[in-house]
């Protein structure tokens, strides 16, 4: 799987179809149970959707998701291995994609294949969902996850639960494991402030340039974040990992709302508590005259906009107006409102923790957590409120991490996370 070198692009123009055929092939290979016992329908340039339907229990379907495209390798010459060799060295399976996401891609097939070969048939409605460009945003093409995702709308049909990619299993002190489940995402949304003004030559800049005003809208907005928040899911992200914490902030996690200033406190120290707790705001890029003596006729600066449930993204765009000087302006350039977020009170979190306490014993700590970042489920929100971001690998620091160069994984860690969705399709 490895070997097929399925890098996605923002132009579909540019990606090498071929590397997905590949891969395809070697899924009716190694995956024959599953290519003759469930319908396939192929969605856009590579998108796979496979049903199979349930012998009958009016229980909801239950959907796998996972990604086939992988990102591109970045700087070659600081790969310790040919990034799409799948070469085996020192026990890790080594290679672009190891981690993000062909290991879940991997763990779902095998577990549905596995199960199909010993004659088990589901008494619900399975269906597998792998996407083809999750790593970007299609420009010129609609989104490869919105296209299966309308795929199953237009048959009209709902998904009791959906399992995609996000969190895994953690080792913590003193013999803990956390497993760590997504039940919600922000989205990523860009925005861009610009103004447009005459130009003209720099010795005559009169009061100032397009530059100075974008400039100050930027210095305006960040100097008024939104305000902090406490959602359902934050709250119970921080109350189930306060054990994890040292002592004095343990308390506080334990009570977010008994402690709420003290909590605002820490996040202004901690990013990653700080992006719990609000939409963030990050300046990414910049652009005016491309030379000195040039005033420039356009300035513009674009951002990056985390948005938390709660906001939306027309609302987003009303806040920032605000605090534009005039003559600056501000447009949406790309992003979804965030769709809502997923409770620990359901049948599929309960079974993931039981089959969890089944493999590691009891001292496994499940933690609902809030993304920071987006995967291909924001396309569902019309297919199924209960989406579980969860992996089921046992993550340690042999990892080589994703997006990263000499990404790897251990061979030991594949197996228990078959093993965990052979369970879960079992006992759905
Ligand atoms: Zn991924």
């Amino acid at each position: 799987m490895i070997r097929c070198a399925t890098v996605s692009n923002s132009d579909v123009n540019k990606v090498d179809w071929q590397e997905f055929e590949k891969l395809h092939a070697l899924f009716e290979k190694f995956y024959p149970h599953i290519y003759q016992l469930m319908e396939l329908d192929k969605v856009g340039q590579a998108g796979l959707q496979f049903h199979l339907k349930g012998t009958g229990s009016g229980k909801q379907p239950l959907l796998l998701m996972s990604h086939q495209d992988v990102v591109e390798i970045g700087d070659r010459s600081q790969w310790k291995f040919d990034p799409f060799s799948g070469d085996i060295i020192d026990g890790c399976v080594c290679g672009r994609g190891t981690t993000d996401c062909k290991h879940l891609l991997l763990s779902e097939l095998e577990a549905v294949e596995n199960l199909l070969a010993q004659g088990w048939r589901p008494d619900y409605d399975l269906y597998l969902s792998l996407g083809y460009a999750e790593e970007v945003y299609l420009e010129n093409d609609t989104d490869a996850a919105q296209r299966l995702a309308e795929n199953l709308e237009k048959k009209g049909i709902r998904i009791g639960t959906i399992f995609d990619e996000g969190g895994f299993i953690q080792p913590e002190k003193d013999g803990w494991l956390s497993a760590r489940i997504g039940l919600g995402e922000k989205t990523a949304v860009n925005y861009e402030i610009y103004k447009d003004s005459p130009g003209g030559h720099s010795s005559k800049p009169g009061a100032g340039t397009a530059l100075g005003a974008v400039a100050k809208a930027i210095v305006n907005i960040e100097t008024h974040p939104f305000p902090y928040r406490l959602t359902p899911l934050a709250k119970d992200q921080l109350i189930a990992s306060a054990p994890l914490q040292p002592e004095g902030i343990k308390e506080i996690y334990a009570d977010p709302e008994g402690r709420w200033e003290d909590l605002c406190a820490l996040a202004k120290q901690n990013p990653a508590l700080d992006a719990l707790l609000h939409t963030t705001i990050a300046f990414t890029m910049a652009s005016a005259s491309t030379q000195p003596n040039v005033l420039p006729s356009h300035a513009a600066a674009g951002f990056s906009v985390r948005v938390l449930q709660g906001d939306i993204v027309e609302s987003v765009q009303k806040y920032f107006t605000q605090f534009l000087p005039e003559g600056v302006k501000i447009k949406h350039i790309s992003g979804l409102t965030p769709t809502p977020t997923s409770t620990p009170d359901s049948h599929a979190f309960r079974l993931t923790e039981k089959i969890l306490h089944e493999m590691y014993g009891e001292k496994v700590l499940m933690i609902p957590v809030l993304m920071l970042g987006a995967t291909d489920t924001r396309y569902y929100r019309n297919v199924s409120q209960d989406v579980l971001r969860f992996s089921a690998h046992k993550k340690d620091a042999r990892w080589g991490e994703a997006h990263q160069v000499n990404e790897k994984i251990p061979m030991d860690a594949l197996r228990p996370s078959v093993e965990f969705f052979e369970k879960l399709l079992k006992l759905y």
